[in-house]
């Protein structure tokens, strides 16, 4: 097993109601056998307590794992490794990926033909647009040109203003994500109904995670779907949050991977809730990880290798909006030359 970290330049400041930044600290994990390399990606996040330094230390401890054992049988293996990861779920979403893109290349299948999955099925991804200046979203908005529907980041005190520098620019369906932003119920009601005003087709985590008694009390009486993000991480905790969400925002870094992200779906579709996939800022090894399962939800949100200016590999593509899924094996990724 091999972990180096890269950095990811970031095309525009990134800027959501919690932080803002210029660049991403990604952590790579390289798993090789029999000639085949399986690759994976950490993007820690700090909303999770999650370090570059902690995750790095995490997948020093599981390298044992992978010297021996047979790692066509990735359900077992993700057992011996899952007690190390839990702190740092996104080091666990890097090996399942690894694991996954050598099983799959050892099978001589993509993934989402692993998964029994219709690659033509694909949805379409949302292109987000962090917060910024009304010029830099008029801007950033005419660059997205190409997306039929965009994700808006609000939460800040200038929601308002930038809500209406994207009403300048374009009349495509919006989602809006307020990370936690809103701490008031009443503003947060406020907020939707004029949102809604605003062809707004969902909202994501417009309150803090914790509050789900007002969440529950904002769904009463709104419109338009809630989802949540920050308040769902993994499987166990998606029961607790039917009547409270209409949907769950699935990540791969904080699932644990693509085998984690799969149950969360199952869960999700058995108690009749929407289902997004979305993402971290990375590179094209986890959004193409993530893309591959695409074909089962409702809504993607995997632009996270859109926003670098850096990208060092290829794999899951674009075209107007639509994610266009690899047919190599594996998980179909290259290193960019
Ligand atoms: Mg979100």
């Amino acid at each position: 097993m091999n972990v180096t970290m890269k950095r990811l330049e970031l095309q525009h400041t990134w800027t959501i109601a919690r932080c803002s930044d210029d660049f991403k600290d990604n952590v790579f994990v390289r798993l090789e056998r029999d000639g085949l390399v399986g690759l994976g990606e950490a993007a820690p996040s700090l909303r999770y307590g999650e370090s570059v330094e902690k995750t790095h230390a995490v997948l020093e401890q599981t390298h044992s794992l992978f010297e021996t054992g047979d790692w066509l049988a990735y359900a077992a293996m993700r057992q011996r490794w899952e007690p190390f990861t839990e702190s740092q779920t996104c080091a666990g979403a890097a090996l399942d990926m690894a694991v996954l893109d050598w099983v799959g290349q050892k099978l001589g299948v993509p993934l989402w033909r692993l998964f029994g999955l219709d690659a033509s099925q694909a949805p379409v991804t949302t292109f987000s647009i962090g917060i910024d200046t009304p010029e830099v979203v008029r801007r950033k908005i005419e660059e997205a040109a190409d997306f039929p529907v965009l994700k808006i980041k609000v939460g800040l005190d200038n929601d308002a203003e930038i809500l209406k520098a994207v009403r300048d620019v374009t009349d495509v369906p919006l989602r809006v994500d307020a990370n936690e932003g809103w701490r008031d119920k009443h503003e947060a009601l406020e907020k939707i109904y004029w949102l809604t005003d605003l062809g707004v087709e969902l909202i994501e985590q417009p309150m803090p995670a914790a509050m789900l008694e007002e969440t529950a009390w904002l769904r009463q009486r709104v419109s338009i779907p809630i989802i949540a993000d920050e308040a769902v991480k993994r499987a166990s905790d998606v029961p607790k949050l039917a009547g409270v969400y209409d949907g769950i925002n699935i990540k791969l870094m904080k699932a644990g991977g693509p085998q984690e992200a799969l149950r969360m779906i199952h869960i999700a579709r058995a108690l009749n809730m929407k289902i997004m996939l979305g993402c971290m800022i990375a590179s094209s090894v986890a959004i193409t990880a993530a893309a591959h399962l695409s074909p089962l939800v409702d809504y993607a949100d995997l632009d996270g290798n859109l926003l670098i200016a850096n990208d060092p590999f290829t794999g899951v593509t674009v075209d107007q909006g639509r994610l266009i899924l690899p047919d190599r094996p594996g998980l179909g990724v290259a290193e960019r030359i």
